[in-house]
């Protein structure tokens, strides 16, 4: 899914002012499709959905927030470059339930507190006919030609494809752990992590042989 380098940010960049994408935004787009490595569509609109979720929180440049995302494809990507919300500082979470929507919350000592959810809207989804084709995994998609249009269609559709709930998120609560020793491999792991005086990792996950 991948188009020639040359044409590729001259059109992208094209497309972005035509339909009157703010430089901040702009701005956005790159760093985001740089730290996916590709130009996937779905940066776009997981962009889209970040913006459109900073927004509804009214967060502040820099505040520590927390979000959750329905999904591993994509939606974490922008979710780390423009919110900070990242997998090593425990401020992103994964609930895989395939579905591209992003909860986002501030930080509460309480056990559950208010957030913001943005989602894909499928009824929305039916006036945009080619990210609806390409979203629905349609056979009418064809990635060879309508990659850009594709792209197109889902910068001048933005915000329009989406929607959103206030809801309530359980904060997980801060667990105490000690150091244990895997009777296995040696190793030291939080003892949670122990079943049956062995880790996970000489266990049920269990992903490599020493050779
Ligand atoms: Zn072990």
């Amino acid at each position: 899914m991948q188009f020639p380098r040359a044409a590729r940010f001259l059109d992208l960049r094209e497309s972005m002012d035509a339909y009157g994408i703010p430089p901040r935004l702009q701005g956005q787009f790159t760093s985001c499709i740089r730290f996916h490595g590709v130009t996937a569509p779905g940066i776009f609109i997981s962009v889209f959905m970040v913006d459109y979720a900073l927004e509804l929180l009214d967060a502040q440049p820099g505040e520590r927030l927390y979000a959750i995302t329905e999904t591993y494809r994509c939606v974490p990507d922008p979710v780390q470059v423009i919110a900070g919300c990242t997998f090593g500082n425990h401020r992103l979470q994964v609930v895989p339930v395939g579905k591209f929507a992003l909860t986002m919350n501030r930080s509460s000592g309480d056990a559950v507190t208010e957030g913001i959810r943005v989602y894909v809207d499928a009824d929305k989804l039916k006036k945009f006919r080619i990210i609806n084709s390409w979203y629905t995994h349609s056979p009418e998609f064809r990635s060879q030609t309508m990659i850009f249009p594709l792209i197109d269609e889902i910068l001048s559709a933005g915000r329009d494809i989406l929607s959103f709930q206030h809801v309530r998120v359980k904060v997980p609560p801060k667990q105490s752990w000690e150091s244990a020793r895997c009777n296995n491999c040696g190793e030291m792991v939080p003892d949670s992590m122990i079943e049956d005086g062995i880790c996970r990792g000489c266990g049920s996950m269990s992903y490599y042989q020493v050779m």
